[in-house]
């Protein structure tokens, strides 16, 4: 129960901070408008006097360059004015970039389903919201060993820049995540984004940089390279000045990264397999597995791609997923969608071609290409296949679930090993057997291993733990934190100071 002095509390705090968040904001847009100001007065001098205008301060692009070299020379500065401020510093920047993502989710989130054309508004909307879940400057911590000898302090201290790889799928939120785990942990960022995510992570970075310079006067803790390719992917993997890659990708991208000499922590690909058992709440399962494969229209590398069911429940699985908004199509038109999803093999053995335009499409959309007309609201389409359907072999990223009838617990489980691919990324089981679940999580040996739930809640979204949309699996850091993006340090005193 609460007292009406705690709601006054309560609701006095909530103002103040309204008060100092919209203080802070307007600092921001008065530094950005004079900013302008100064820049349309140097074109207008410069078109008087006939002189080229000067070349904009750093602060004018606010984080955004055109080349690698200027982005890394900008966050190298960065990094130095970082290394001088207070822990108070890291936390106030790491707050505006939290603020940004939930007061402003609504346009950013726009803004980015607008460029890249795949996922669902709300979800894109969810995402940043949820950066104010990501662990910040309150995760690092120092370790010690007191005894006979003395005293040793093991301090986790930053690499410098850093080196990030981001994909379409969360262009903003990979970068925003990432932003309050390297910042936290002291270090800056340049960020090569997906070139159809570039905008809009430019924009965030431009946000971001402004409103810390007007809070902090910290300048250029994220760099960006505003006009992306793989040729300055690969610039920034070369990077004298870059001391660490963060890469967040699919299989091209994770096997650059695992080729290049320089450390790489890499968040691949995954293609989460689903296993149902005869003791599984059943109607949990398909609540849980519509939910998972329906955000973003399964944008998630850790969602839901294939489900591995026994024959025992198949049946009234597939019911029940149709009461959870599922839209099941028969043989016929599971048959018809997967030919038209995906492309045979170039080669015997290959894999299978996803078709690009789909991904992230709608349900309703995905449908009306096979000339289905289903509510717009439906969730996921899903249908009966065998193991060898491309939607179970290839990671496929939109609302279509295969669903795969198993003899027995074990078959689904060896076939879930097997699709998943070796990526060790996240599987997930519907089960109330707890041999039956221990032994999944023996033979899978994925980074998240989620039990009785939707994927969202391995990243702490309905489950516990944290959030962080960067999921080192190959280079094994797991869900990535400060502490990941940081170097271990060891301080001795020989003899003194052990006080006890
Ligand atoms: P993508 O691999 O096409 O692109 C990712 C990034 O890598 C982009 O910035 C792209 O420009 C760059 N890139 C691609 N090929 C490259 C190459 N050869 N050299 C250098 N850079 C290259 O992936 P996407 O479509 O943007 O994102 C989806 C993929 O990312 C899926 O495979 C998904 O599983 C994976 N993903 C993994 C995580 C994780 O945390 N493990 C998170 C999100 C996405």
């Amino acid at each position: 129960m609460r007292f009406r002095g705690q709601y006054r509390f309560a609701e006095g705090v909530a103002k103040w901070q309204r008060v100092v968040e919209a203080t802070v904001q307007r600092e921001a847009d008065v530094q950005a408008t004079e900013q302008t100001i100064r820049q349309v007065v140097q074109e207008v001098l410069s078109q008087l006097t006939g002189r080229a205008p000067a070349a904009p301060a750093a602060s004018a692009r606010w984080g955004v360059f055109d080349n690698v070299d200027d982005a890394v020379a900008a966050a190298q500065q960065g990094f130095e004015q970082l290394s001088r401020a207070s822990l108070e510093q890291r936390r106030t920047a790491i707050d505006i970039v939290k603020r940004i993502c939930e007061e402003q989710a609504e346009e950013l989130g726009r803004l980015e389903f607008e460029e890249t054309k795949i996922g669902r508004l709300e979800h894109k909307i969810a995402k940043l919201k949820a950066i104010r879940t990501v662990p910040g400057v309150e995760f690092l911590r120092t370790d010690a060993v007191s005894g006979s000898h003395g005293l040793t302090v093991t301090e986790y201290a930053p690499f410098g820049v850093i080196g990030a790889i981001t994909p379409v799928t969360h262009s903003l939120p990979t970068l925003a995540g990432n932003f309050v785990n390297m910042v936290a942990a002291g270090n800056t960022i340049v960020c090569n984004p997906h070139p159809s995510g570039a905008r809009i992570a430019s924009e965030g970075v431009r946000r971001f940089n402004r409103a810390i310079h007007a809070a902090t006067g910290l300048e250029n803790l994220v760099t960006i390279v505003g006009n992306p390719t793989i040729e300055s992917a690969q610039q920034v993997f070369d990077h004298r000045g870059v001391k660490l890659l963060v890469v967040t990708g699919g299989p091209a991208v994770a096997r650059a990264a695992l080729r290049s000499p320089k450390r790489a922590i890499v968040a691949g690909p995954g293609n989460p397999p689903v296993v149902v058992d005869a003791t599984a709440d059943i109607s949990n399962a398909a609540k849980s597995i519509v939910a998972g494969a329906a955000f973003d229209n399964n944008l998630l590398c850790i969602g839901e791609k294939e489900v591995f069911a026994v024959k025992e429940i198949f049946d009234q699985l597939m019911n029940a997923v149709s009461q959870h908004g599922g839209y099941r199509l028969n043989a016929a038109q599971t048959a018809a969608f997967s030919a038209i999803a995906f492309a045979p093999p170039k080669e015997q053995g290959g894999h299978y071609q996803l078709n690009r335009d789909f991904i992230g499409r709608d349900a309703s959309w995905l449908a009306a290409q096979i000339g289905l007309a289903i509510p717009s609201e439906t969730q996921i389409l899903y249908g009966e296949t065998d193991e060898h359907n491309p939607f179970v072999t290839e990671e496929q990223m939109m609302p279509f679930v295969p669903f795969v009838r198993t003899n027995c617990t074990d078959h689904a489980i060896a076939l879930a090993r097997k699709y998943e691919h070796g990526f060790g990324h996240t599987a997930i089981i519907h089960s109330r057997d707890v041999h039956t679940i221990t032994k999944m999580a023996r033979v899978m040996n994925t980074t998240l291993f989620v039990k009785n739930g939707p994927c969202m809640a391995g990243l702490g979204l309905g489950g516990e733990g944290y959030l962080s949309f960067s999921i080192a699996t190959p280079t094994g850091e797991g869900v990535t934190s400060p502490l990941t993006f940081t170097r271990q340090r060891r301080c001795v005193m020989v003899e003194d100071l052990r006080i006890i």
